[in-house]
Parts: structure tokens; sequence; C-alpha cells
């Protein structure tokens, strides 16, 4: 062929002179509008009415804080050393000289990443000791990891259960049981927290219309601090023909005498539990979920669930990471009996002194309750004046008068750091709440602004 594509010389030369004349659009100016922008604007409203009640009450930034090295019981933000409460690093493992010599053998043996979906490019032994060490924490037959704890809920949840069959969830549940449950298209009711007759009820109701039924709770809840009768929880999945779905993310490390979760904290056989579900960024210091249970059920989520067939297997010095951290956990129990006697500390003294920490069981998440928002919000920003880091949870991640300042307590905190921050905190809210707040003119501030 002629390097004309074809074309006579006549006939080149007319369409270049077509070409030549046609008016070139401006992409920008053809559009005639600007376009709308991405997201859901309540949602964007509710993040501006945040910032803006935040400035108008002269309160610092309480989010996206950079810590400057490990986080545990202290860390220091900006150059100066806080008391630190908003940290998952339970077992004070994450940044332990043995984690982080584990994470750089790995890297020096594998490199940084397993590239591919583990499926068809091959998985690395260090995966499968890692699966088979948290596999036993359950008694359990096998386990799988996955490269996100709250994608594990996603695609597991959405992959075990579908139109047809039922899910009835604690009303707490964290967001990826709840995006699980919606992806899956079953029929999907919320019972009231911890209220196991009404989940009795909604079974009675709901059950006989669905082919499956799959109930999901947490071990600990991380906004409450509170723990579900796991053992009523298996009585009522065997009457109603339920399969049982327990997420391990704050139990790992933090409930029963060796850390191993709710099921050891309730005294009840592991294996009863259909699906446990985890996170090993929290109590194990890496990043990723996971999910231990019969061989059947691992086997079929290994060759099928989409979230770890079609993504890239865990990092080497993450499955390093946890596997050390796992190692460290049972050699060391006196560090899970060290969370929970300062979590009882610490829920002691906030009690001695008259707060109000709802729920909470008192072994790593201690919430204290403050009556609203705006009360939350400032006492974390006086605390943290005061040199102690906690986050203030406010509407609307809880209702109104459900906010609170949350502390994550771990095995690191020491005895006098607990008992000055619980003493200190009755005055520091007493302080922010009698500086009573103009609400209307707090209003004009922010349509100042
Ligand atoms: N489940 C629960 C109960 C959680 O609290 C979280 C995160 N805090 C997740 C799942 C998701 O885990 P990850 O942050 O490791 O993705």
């Amino acid at each position: 062929m002629s390097d004309s594509f074809g074309l006579s010389g006549d006939a080149k030369a007319q369409l270049l002179g077509r070409l030549s004349t046609r008016r070139v659009i401006d992409p920008v100016e053809a559009v005639p509008e600007p376009k709308a922008p991405l997201g859901r604007p309540e949602v964007a409203a509710d993040l501006d009415m945040v910032r803006r009640a935040g400035e108008a009450l002269g309160i610092t930034n309480p989010y996206f804080r950079a810590h400057e090295g490990v986080a545990g019981a202290t860390t220091v933000i900006d150059g100066k050393t806080y008391d630190n409460f908003v940290s998952y690093n339970y077992l004070g493992l994450n940044g332990d000289p043995r984690v982080n010599a584990a994470a750089k053998d790995a890297i020096d043996r594998y490199g940084t990443s397993v590239s591919a979906s583990r499926i068809v490019s091959g998985e690395r032994p260090i995966h499968r000791e890692l699966e088979r060490a948290l596999a036993d924490i359950y008694d359990a037959e096998d386990a799988l990891t996955f490269v996100s704890g709250h994608a594990t809920n996603v695609t597991v949840i959405g992959h075990l259960v579908g139109r047809g069959d039922l899910i009835v969830h604690d009303s707490l549940s964290h967001n990826s049981i709840v995006q699980g449950a919606l992806m899956s298209g079953a029929q999907r009711i919320a019972f009231p927290h911890n209220d196991l007759d009404e989940l009795e009820r909604m079974l009675a109701t709901a059950r006989s219309g669905a082919d499956r039924a799959l109930i999901v709770v947490e071990g600990h809840y991380s906004m409450d601090g509170d723990v579900p009768d796991l053992a009523r929880l298996i009585a009522i999945a065997r009457r109603h023909r339920a399969h049982l779905m327990v997420d391990e993310a704050h139990s790992l490390g933090v409930l029963g005498k060796n850390g191993h979760g709710i099921a050891e904290h309730c005294g009840v056989d592991p294996r009863e539990v259909d699906v446990w579900m985890g996170t090993l960024s929290k109590t194990l210091s890496g990043c990723g979920g996971y999910i231990a249970g019969s061989a059947a059920l691992i086997d079929y989520l290994r060759f099928s669930a989409p979230g770890f067939v079609y993504s890239v297997g865990l990092p080497p010095p993450v499955a390093a990471a946890a596997l050390e951290s796992l190692r460290i956990m049972a050699a060391e129990p006196e560090r899970v009996a060290r969370l929970q006697a300062n979590g009882a500390r610490f829920l002691a003294a906030c009690r001695a002194a008259g707060l109000d920490t709802g729920p909470s069981i008192g072994t790593a998440i201690v919430p204290v309750m403050t009556g609203s928002s705006i009360v939350a919000a400032r006492a974390a920003d006086a605390l943290f004046q005061a040199g102690v880091n906690v986050q203030p949870i406010i509407y609307p991640a809880v209702p109104e008068n459900g906010a609170r300042l949350r502390f994550f307590i771990s095995s690191k905190h020491e005895v006098g750091q607990l008992a000055t921050v619980a003493a200190r905190l009755q005055d520091v809210i007493a302080g922010v709440a009698a500086h009573g707040i103009d609400l209307s003119q707090l209003a004009h501030k922010m349509v100042a602004q």
C-alpha cells in the first residue's frame, strides 16, 4: 500500500483542504454548563457544616494529624509529645524491633510486593504460614488473608449470600459489614445494638421467607467498647438455621486470657461460629483482613471471592509483621493481661470521677460521654492543648446525644499516665460545658465566614 492510505494525489489534496478549513472546537467551549461536583451533596454539606462550626468555635482541626514516629501510648505531633489515645496499637507491637526486623527480612527475601493476585502469579510461603497461625487462633480448619480489612467484609459478605437470602446485623455494625450486606442483594435487617431478644423476634418473622440467613456481629464494638453474648448468639443461630459471622477487628489481642477474642472471653468453642473475620491492622501491626473457618468455606473464597481472586496478595513485609506479632502475642501473654488491667483501671478511674462511660466493659475502648458534639469537640481541643490526644466522636458519626471522647487504651500506657488523664477529664469537660455557647452568635459567625 502507498503511504497515502491508497488515496490518489487529487483525493489526498481535497481531503487535506477540507480538514484545514474545518473549525476546531475547543472541548471546554463545547460544554454548555459546569459539571455538578461528584459525590453526594448532602455529605459535602454536612462536612462543610462541621468544618465551619469548628472554625467558628476556634477549634483546631482534629483530623489527619501527622504523627512523627510510632503512635503508641505517647506520640509526637508537630514536635510536641502527647499522651496518645487514638491508636489501635493495642499490644504495642507496631514498632517492636522484632516486628520491624521480620518485615525487613521479608523485604530482603521477597521484595515489597507480590505484584499480582496469588491465584495467578503464585504466593509466598509467608502467606500460608500466617494463614495457618490465624486459623489456629480459632481452632479453625483454615484461614485466608485479604489486602484490606474493610474490603474483606465487603467482598466476603457480598459473596456468601445473595438475592433470596437474609442478613441480620447489629445496628452498630462497622460500615464494611453494611456495605457487604448491601452489595449482596440479600434482604438486610439491623437489630438494635446487642438486643438479642429483638434479634430473635426479627428472625422469627423474616427467617422463613429466606433461603439462607446470616447473622453478623462484632466481637468488641469500637464505639461503645462493649461485647455481645456469644453463647446466646450461637444458640439463636442454631435455632433459626442461620450462619453466624463475627468481626474480631477490635477483639484479637484484646479479649480473652490469650487475646484470642470473644470466644475465649465468653468461654465458648470457636468452632461454633461459621465465619470468623478480623483485621491485620490493629493488634497485628500490619494491614489487611482475614477470614477463618471450615476448609470448604476458605477454599470457596480462595477460588472465587472477587476481593481475593482479582486483588494482589498481601505484601510480604505486611504478612511478616502480622505473623511476628502473632508469635509475640502467644509468647508474651502478659501484654494482653496488661492491656486488660489498663483498660479496667482507666474505666474505674473515669467512673470514680463521675464520668459516663456508657456500656464499656473497660478492656481497650472507653467512651466518655459529653452530652453534645460541641462539648466533645471543645473538650478534645482543650485536652490537645494540654498534651492529650483523644478523638471527639460527634454528630453525624453518632446521634447528637451520643457525642463522646473515645479513648483507646494499650498495654503500653503507664498506670500514672492513665490516672492523671482520667483525673483531669472531669474538670476539662465541666470547664468547656460551663462556657455555654450562644447558638445564635455561633450561627452568625458561621454565616459570616
Ligand atoms: N471491621 C471493624 C469492626 C473495624 O472497626 C474496622 C476498621 N476500624 C474494619 C472492619 C476495617 O478494617 P481495616 O481498617 O483494617 O481495613
